[in-house]
């Protein structure tokens, strides 16, 4: 499997980064967010709503699990963290299936629902708020969309 990197320096380089990501997605496609609290799962995931034209605030879902926006397509926005039980059935599949994309923050929690293919993006933590980004595709769609964006 091949992995993909990028190196954000500062919380508007990863909002930049997924912004541009945003703009080659297409409905059904599905990114696994993984990283530490405070790695910016969220700020990666604002960026994208950002590229999609979804113009209401998104924030952390920390009481709702699934969070719908509009835009250019819909967004899908789980935080997994507070599902207890992984194999809890919330009806995630209606939403990795749908006409959106799905962003999914925490996804190993569920990792027994998640479609067979999908982007997985490991945030790393680095020194002076720097952040290693792993892209880590699964299936062709997501090769070629990671070939895409990173340059
Ligand atoms: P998570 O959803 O992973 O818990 P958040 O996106 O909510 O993380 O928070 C990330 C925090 O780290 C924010 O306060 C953000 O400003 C800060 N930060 C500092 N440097 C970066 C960076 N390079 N990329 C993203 N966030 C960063
Ligand atoms: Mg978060």
């Amino acid at each position: 499997m091949n992995r993909y990197e990028f190196i954000s320096t500062n919380p508007n380089d990863t909002f930049e980064f997924s912004n541009r990501l945003a703009k080659h997605l297409c409905p059904g496609d599905v990114i696994a967010l993984e990283g530490d609290l405070g790695a910016g799962k969220t700020t990666f995931t604002k960026g994208l709503a950002h590229g999609l034209e979804i113009k209401r605030n998104v924030n952390s879902p920390t009481f709702t699990i699934i969070k719908e926006y509009q835009g250019r397509l819909p967004l899908y926005h789980m935080d997994v963290y507070r599902v207890e039980d992984s194999f809890e059935d919330l009806g995630f599949d209606e939403y990795f299936e749908g006409d959106g994309v799905t962003v999914v923050e925490w996804a190993h929690l569920i990792e027994g629902q998640l479609p067979s293919e999908l982007l997985t993006i490991y945030i790393y933590l680095g020194e002076n708020g720097s952040r290693q980004f792993v892209l880590e595709p699964k299936g062709k769609r997501y090769e070629e969309l990671c070939k895409e964006i990173i340059l």
